[in-house]
């Protein structure tokens, strides 16, 4: 330490205090990283690594990136999961006596950034505080480049909070995460972290809680309002999550957050819950496979013009609502715009001119938006009073009140219309970005500055004349300031008053004492005059800043507006029709349809399906048919055209009564969780005992082929169990698909369930698909056919054949099918063979002693 150099010392006493961010350390024009840093960020950002002494006998690593072109590297680090924190001179290095004194004034973080480049449009970046412990759980979550923060808590046992945490983050699906340390123990919600999301974790231990002013930053943060106006009061879990996150957002962004004024407290079972599988399984935000957002159902809804919509759709589809009057209110406003299509196009019409007004004003607050930022926001404003104006006169309460909720910013407009000049650079400090008339200050320095610049030329005019040298030329640099250039050839003509300057390859440069004295007030005149436009710009910028609370509510009012119009343009494009909502847990569906599949169908070959489940004898279905018969799609629809009517859009169906339903399970396909160690059967399992523990006689429960992970004795038990768990003691609406079509006997015996199946024909050696969905079972799977139409072997084909008759010829299975009397048992005596030669094959017999192999054969002979 003694040996380093005072640069290097204050390096690393910086460095200390940020030890999990990359430091960028400001040199000059560069920013500079050292050691392990500089090593890091050369390889991630593919810049030269160099070194350079720092007073120990090893040199230091070192690379460095241009100060003005930081704002990308910066980016591009923390998109790849960094932290950086950015470290800036803070003092004049002109008036510095030794070292320039240095701090580190912002850290960029994955949660934090608000780099529009870098953030998807549609999508919010969220940064979630949790604390958890063994009796409840508190979130709180903000986005920085919004301004939005939420908080909520769950007070249960650690294993329900543990499911109450994954539900909410697979929601979030936050980018960065602030917890104490007891989420590290917590390996299935860190699997799931990483398997889906996986965000940036900074973990705090319990002592770094600061009890005493847990309430009291957050009281203060949110300009004085109590804990009671928060709607936190003795909500312990939130103060904590919340007061963590405050704090973070503080130590990071060192800025007063004004954008951050509002923080909402939601009870989750106010909405609709939809676990991460759900919205996964049902292709919500993205499809499975490919991960896209076009082929999923945001995909097809999204029709809103602005990015705010964008996000608030997000929002809806993963916060669905449960109260019928929110949600007429909304699907009454769809209905007007469908009654009303050219107002609908019109408000269109102005939407798209409308910019992220919401990120706008967050850059706003955090001072780092530029003449450009202004000049949109001055452009979505011109349009606020066009559309309160329309929205004022609409036969529809809920338009009305946004028109007279709606602030059309009409001061902040002329400010800006006043002030910003129309094609303003991206610097703010090369002037250019005030308009003439709005500062007379301004005026005048400008003005001094350009009668300068006249003077210059009536100069050069008049050294021409004087000296008789035709071709000479005032000219201007950023090092030699102002001079006279004469060519070489004419150099025999310079006057004895020139002073030269600059030597070039054939021409020479003077000044004159006149000309240097008029250089002095030019130049000081266009320093005063960038200073002051810089100032000005700042004045504007804090004056908008005082009013960011205004621009907030009409960015909301015109988000809710963008996804009603975007719902309304759904309908009238894809047909879709209001539903009715109902409490009596009905859910009828005429002519449903899978809005995406269909949408993948050309020429309108999609087949209808009605749907009808109610709490009685249609409250679970039991779904047979071949493959490839349409199960899937059809339970999938029942799903979304539900998922639909609770956010407030129109549904694919000809006529639709949706119950309310508090959450909605899905576990479909076998989604192969192998990267996390779970073998697919695991996975499935896991899924459904999540299912049994949480589900409702209010939910509403998508099964599909349960049980198929695992051998067909194990599988079909343990669908047949699941069936009558749900029937019997959860009682919720399920759909249930399968190949064993044994369980449609369970039908016989319980008047809850009912047999569907989908129809397939055989004509010849084809199978024709009707996708018409008829009360009823199936026992084909038309398996081998399916196998054949994906061309498989023909040889193959034949000998499967051959073996399925086989089969068929020896074996039935017979269930007890009574429910609720005796234990259900499979008569297994058809089935001994397979029985024994499965057990066999399945020994592990390297691993066994001698002795187990003994024990193993008594057993198998006692059970013959
Ligand atoms: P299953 O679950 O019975 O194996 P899927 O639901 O996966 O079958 O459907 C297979 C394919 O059949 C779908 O990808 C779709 O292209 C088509 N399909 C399903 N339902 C319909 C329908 N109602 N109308 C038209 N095509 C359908």
């Amino acid at each position: 330490m003694e040996n380093l150099t005072p640069m290097m010392k204050q390096y690393l006493s910086i460095k200390k205090q940020y030890d999990d961010c990359i430091l960028f350390f400001r040199l000059g024009d560069f920013y500079e990283m050292f050691f392990e840093d500089a090593l890091k960020a050369s390889k991630e950002l593919e810049i030269t690594l160099t070194q350079r002494d720092c007073g120990m006998a090893e040199k230091a690593s070192m690379c460095g990136i241009p100060h003005h072109v930081s704002e990308t590297y910066i980016s591009r680090l923390v998109e790849k999961g960094y932290k950086v924190a950015i470290c800036e001179q803070v003092e004049d290095p002109k008036f510095a006596k030794g070292i320039v004194q240095r701090d580190v004034i912002r850290v960029v973080t994955p949660g934090t950034i608000t780099d529009q480049t870098v953030l998807d449009e549609k999508t919010n970046n969220y940064l979630v505080s949790i604390y958890l412990d063994d009796s409840g759980v508190g979130i709180s979550y903000v986005d920085n480049s919004t301004g939005e923060m939420y908080t909520t808590e769950f007070l249960g046992e650690l294993s329900e909070n543990n499911m109450f945490l994954i539900d909410e983050l697979g929601k979030i699906l936050p980018s960065e995460i602030i917890c104490n340390d007891k989420i590290n123990n917590n390996t299935k919600l860190l699997k799931i972290l990483e398997g889906t999301i996986n965000p940036y974790i900074n973990s705090y231990k319990e002592s770094d809680i600061e009890k005493d002013n847990l309430a009291s930053l957050v009281t203060e943060h949110f300009n004085g309002k109590s804990l009671d106006e928060l709607e936190i009061n003795n909500k312990i879990y939130s103060i904590i999550a919340t007061s963590k996150l405050i704090d973070y957002l503080y130590k990071t962004q060192k800025s007063s957050l004004e954008h951050i004024n509002n923080l909402s407290y939601y009870k989750p079972n106010n909405y609709m819950v939809l676990d991460i599988n759900t919205r996964a399984n049902l292709e919500i935000h993205e499809t499975i496979i490919k991960r896209d957002r076009k082929g999923a159902l945001i995909g097809l809804l999204d029709k809103t013009s602005t990015s705010m919509g964008g996000r608030l759709l997000k929002k809806w589809l993963e916060q669905p609502l449960i109260n019928i009057k929110e949600i007429e209110k909304r699907n009454n406003v769809v209905e007007y715009f469908l009654n009303n299509i050219v107002i609908m196009d019109d408000i269109k019409t102005y939407l798209k001119q409308i910019y992220d007004i919401e990120r706008l004003a967050s850059k706003i607050s955090n001072g780092n938006c530029n003449a450009r930022d202004l000049l949109s926001l001055r452009n979505s404003i011109s349009v606020l009073p066009d559309i309160k104006k329309l929205l004022k006169n609409l036969q529809n309460l809920e338009l009305v009140n946004m028109s007279i909720n709606l602030d059309s910013l009409d001061d902040i407009y002329s400010l800006l219309c006043k002030s910003i000049s129309e094609n303003p650079p991206i610097t703010l400090k090369d002037g250019g970005i005030i308009k003439e008339g709005y500062d007379k200050d301004l005026d005048q320095v400008k003005e001094a500055c350009s009668k300068g610049k006249e003077w210059l030329s009536t100069l050069e005019a008049r050294e021409k004349e004087k000296t008789g040298i035709r071709n000479l030329k005032i000219g201007f640099n950023r090092v030699y300031g102002y001079y006279l250039e004469v060519t070489k050839s004419n150099i025999s003509l310079v006057p004895d008053y020139f002073i030269r300057k600059q030597t070039l390859a054939n021409s020479e440069r003077y000044y004159t004492e006149e000309l240097k004295n008029m250089e002095d007030k030019i130049l000081g005149s266009e320093e005063k005059s960038l200073i002051l436009e810089y100032e000005i710009f700042t004045r504007i910028r804090d004056e908008i800043k005082k009013h960011i609370d205004r621009i907030q509510t009409t960015s909301k009012i015109i988000s809710q507006l963008d996804v009603l119009n975007a719902f309304a343009q759904v309908a009238y494009k894809l047909n879709f029709v209001k539903p009715s909502l109902n409490t009596k847990g009905v859910i009828e569906i005429i002519e449903g349809r899978h809005p995406v599949v269909e949408n993948n169908i050309q020429n309108n070959l999609f087949i209808p399906n009605d749907t009808y489940l109610n709490t009685k004898d249609r409250m679970v279905q039991i779904i047979t048919g071949p493959n490839m018969a349409g199960k899937s799609t059809y339970m999938r629809q029942v799903a979304i055209i539900t998922l639909l009517a609770h956010i407030g859009s129109f549904v694919p169906a000809s006529k639709a009564n949706i119950s309310i339903v508090d959450r909605i399970f899905t576990r479909i396909g076998a989604q192969d969780n192998l990267s996390q160690g779970e073998s697919t059967f695991m996975v499935e399992m896991n899924e459904v005992s999540n299912i049994i523990k949480s589900a409702t006689k209010d939910s509403l429960i998508i099964l599909d082929e349960v049980g198929r992970g695992t051998s067909t004795y194990d599988g079909l038990s343990i669908a047949w169990a699941i069936v009558e768990h749900i029937t019997t003691n959860i009682k919720a609406k399920t759909l249930f698909a399968t190949h064993y079509h044994e369980l449609t006997q369970l039908q016989n015996g319980n008047n809850n369930i009912k047999n569907l199946t989908i129809v397939a024909e055989e004509s010849g050696e084809q199978i024709v698909f009707l996708r018409k969905i008829v009360e009823g079972s199936t026992n084909k799977s038309y398996g081998i056919e399916v196998a054949k139409l994906a061309g498989i072997d023909e040889s193959v084909i034949n000998r499967a054949n051959e073996i399925l008759s086989l089969i068929e010829g020896n074996h039935q299975i017979n269930i007890n099918s009574k429910v609720k009397e005796e234990p259900k048992q499979l008569n297994l005596i058809d089935y001994k063979k397979d029985y024994y030669v499965d057990k066999i094959l399945n020994l592990d017999i390297d691993n066994m002693t001698p002795k187990e192999a003994l024990n193993i054969l008594y057993s198998l002979k006692e059970g013959a």
